[in-house]
């Protein structure tokens, strides 16, 4: 991978040898690899057997999780916030363990959409909850910084499962509580 970047260093007309840019295929790399570590990931080492049992059955939402994660597009971030939320049926998980779930998906290369929609089934599926909601804001530097420059838009995306996708209450409760309510 080192050796691609210094390809791209040169292809965009730079001096690879300039003493700023000797180690940047270097760091470049490093950091590619860091950005995309959510492929040597996998959902039941990141869960590790953290699911208990549990009676509660009220809906459990966790506002706010910082992501960033980068398209696939054009390979270049896009930095949001994911808001998670599920109606537990016997089983809860550790709240760490739903921010480690959004952290897995987004170091990969994604669109946003598909990004939401992963999240949600994982969550579905480790906690088997009667509904899991995923709603993602986000900023894409694709948008901001080339082409159509619309530095302000924000991208939302929502996946709604079970309980949340049948019935218009638990949909409303959660947005509402998002403050995205009507
Ligand atoms: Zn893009």
């Amino acid at each position: 991978m080192e050796k691609l970047y210094k390809e791209i260093i040169s292809q965009i007309g730079e001096d690879t040898e300039r003493q700023g840019l000797v180690d940047t295929p270097k760091r470049a790399a490093k950091a590619m690899q860091f950005l995309t570590r959510g492929y040597q990931q996998n959902l039941d080492d990141i869960i590790n057997n953290a699911v208990f049992d549990s009676d509660a059955d009220d809906m459990v939402i966790v506002k706010d999780i910082e992501l960033y994660s980068m398209c696939e597009h054009h390979l270049l971030p896009f930095i949001g916030k994911c808001h998670v939320a599920y109606l537990p049926s016997g089983k809860v998980i550790g709240l760490s363990k739903i921010a480690r779930v959004v952290d897995m998906f987004a170091r990969r290369l994604q669109i946003q959409e598909q990004l939401t929609a992963e999240i949600a089934e994982a969550i579905l599926k480790v906690t088997d909850a009667k509904g899991v909601a995923v709603v993602i804001e986000a900023k894409h530097l694709c948008m901001m910084m080339r082409g159509v420059e619309k530095q302000n838009s924000v991208m939302t995306t929502s996946s709604m499962l079970g309980q949340f996708r049948r019935n218009s209450e638990s949909r409303s409760e959660f947005l509402s509580l998002l403050n995205m309510g009507r």
